[in-house]
């Protein structure tokens, strides 16, 4: 991390002038193409174009044919930005919400050491992946051929934490972040006057029995030791005070740390949205779709990057057994590739580094790369020893 610290100054303006030129996912066009140059700048091999504007570096030491992934998410997101230092975003209505631009960083922080110090043995892919934000970036770059093209035995990612001090990690290994489904239901009445309840099938009456009805999924179906959660986030109904609507429809989300729980929550949804507008005389249709399986970190590969940062930070700045979060990253499509680890990084508390992501006021705090970029090296030469 000393090594590291020295690039400071620089890796802090690159951060900025990412944040300032921000790019929305499958558009970081201009991002890439600095993370090209200056990866081939330090004398590693780049591939570009993988999975839209993904982004491939290969560094390789040695004979060793072991080979470890590093990612970095690059994209920003689609939110105005309410911060007024000089580096905001230049874009109206566009963010780097969540820090991506600080993973970008953190990521050319540990190519550059590993580049100059190559005090491994072994192959190192760092993976810069655009579109992270629920618009598909790691299955893009998985199905464009990843990891048939740049194998890796293994697998890291990381992710700014605000509210964690600067110097601090969080990790557990199995579930570590949820799985994420998107769902749409539409229920079709018969529309007519609302003074004529009698002539109609009201769908709005359905659709609030249906809302009701699935409060019930996670408290009576999903086993009191699992967790899930189902949030209806929008229903659209009619427009006229006395017009009874044809169709009403909602939308929401649902998570879970298990592939099983989640099909278990889409099939109560279904029973229960059929069978309740089944008895109003109404249909109903529910369409849901998948947007994240659940982030999975291998036991081995955590207890691993956990050590790392131990060494570096001390036991004690290390929680081991974070709590899972709700929340979902698309690295869990690599992870379930590939065994690997995902760990969080402190970005700060109050003032400095507290503001959580997504909000318009937050923004990545610059004392944390060298910690997101010295873990990221770290892991190498712990994977992939020399001698
Ligand atoms: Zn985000
Ligand atoms: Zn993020």
């Amino acid at each position: 991390m000393e090594h590291i610290r020295r690039y400071q100054a620089e890796l802090t303006a690159w951060r900025r002038d990412f944040h300032a030129h921000l790019e929305a996912g499958f558009e970081e066009h201009r991002t890439s193409a600095l993370v090209a140059e200056r990866l081939a700048a330090w004398g590693i091999e780049v591939h570009r174009g993988i999975g839209g504007t993904g982004v491939v570096g290969v560094l390789r030491s040695g004979r060793g044919n072991l080979a470890v992934g590093l990612r970095a998410d690059t994209d920003a997101l689609e939110m105005p930005e309410a911060n007024d230092f000089p580096y905001r975003s230049t874009i109206p209505g566009k963010m780097h919400g969540c820090g991506h631009d600080g993973h970008t960083t953190m990521l050319l922080g540990a190519a550059r050491y590993l580049a100059e110090t190559k005090n491994f043995d072994g192959i190192v892919h760092f993976i810069f992946q655009p579109a992270e934000e629920g618009q598909g970036g790691a299955q893009a770059m998985v199905a464009d051929g990843l990891f048939e093209r740049f194998p890796c035995d293994s697998v890291y990612g990381l992710h700014n934490q605000p509210g964690m001090a600067v110097g601090h990690y969080g990790i557990r290994a199995g579930a570590m972040m949820a799985g994420c489904g998107f769902f749409d239901l539409d229920i079709h009445g018969r529309g007519g006057h609302g003074a004529r309840p009698e002539s109609t099938v009201n769908p709005v009456v359905c659709g609030a029995a249906v809302v009701s009805a699935f409060q019930s999924i996670v408290a009576r179906n999903v086993a009191p030791n699992d967790t899930a959660v189902v949030s209806v986030t929008g229903f659209t109904a009619g427009t006229a005070y006395n017009v009874i609507p044809e169709r009403v429809s909602l939308r929401g989300t649902v998570r879970a740390f298990r592939t099983g729980t989640m099909q278990l929550v889409e099939e109560r949804m279904r029973a229960l949205a059929t069978s309740i507008a089944s008895g109003f005389g109404a249909t109903a249709e529910l369409a849901f779709r998948e947007v994240t399986v659940p982030v999975v970190n291998g036991a081995a590969q955590t207890a691993l990057i956990a050590d790392a940062a131990a060494a570096m930070v001390g036991e004690a700045h290390v929680d081991r057994q974070r709590i899972p979060a709700m929340g979902s990253e698309d690295f869990s499509y690599m992870l379930a590739e590939r065994p690997g680890a995902y760990i969080l990084v402190g970005n700060g508390t109050g003032e400095a580094g507290g503001c959580e992501v997504h909000n318009p006021r937050y923004d990545l705090n610059d004392a944390a790369i060298p910690y997101g970029a010295g873990i990221l090296a770290a892991v190498v030469e712990k994977e992939l020893p020399r001698g």
